[in-house]
């Protein structure tokens, strides 16, 4: 999609470091990090955000949990907070559908 950031991301038009990627997903780091270890998982196609994907994709959906939990267990993380952020009021800003992994922190309940 024009003018998507993570669109962009994901075709390599703008710089993104990439820790892991599948047939579906691409994960790469947060620019501005919330924890030690803040990754995105992205799908590669688009969606605006977790409930679309799913409707549409379910594998896709389910490979950015898969690739959470591979990328988690890679950087020596047992424990890890998974978060898809769904509209603005949310805390949503980018709107192609995006798994925040987090970890290497104590996580407090509930987030902000
Ligand atoms: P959200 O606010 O849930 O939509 O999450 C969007 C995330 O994208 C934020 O945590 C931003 O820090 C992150 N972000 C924005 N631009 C970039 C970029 N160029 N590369 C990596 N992460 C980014």
């Amino acid at each position: 999609m024009e003018d998507c950031l993570f669109c962009k991301i994901v075709a390599g038009d703008i710089p993104g470091e990439v820790v892991h990627t599948t047939e579906r997903t691409v994960a790469f780091r947060d620019i501005d990090p919330k924890a030690p270890t803040h990754v995105l998982v992205v799908p590669r196609d688009h969606y605006a955000n977790a409930a679309e994907l799913a409707a549409a994709d379910p594998q896709a959906t389910a490979e950015l949990v898969t690739t959470a939990a591979a990328v988690a267990a890679a950087e020596g993380y047992a424990d890890y907070r998974i978060v898809f952020n769904t509209g603005a009021e949310a805390g949503q800003s980018v709107f192609h559908t995006h798994l925040h992994l987090l970890a290497g922190r104590p996580l407090t309940w509930p987030p902000g």
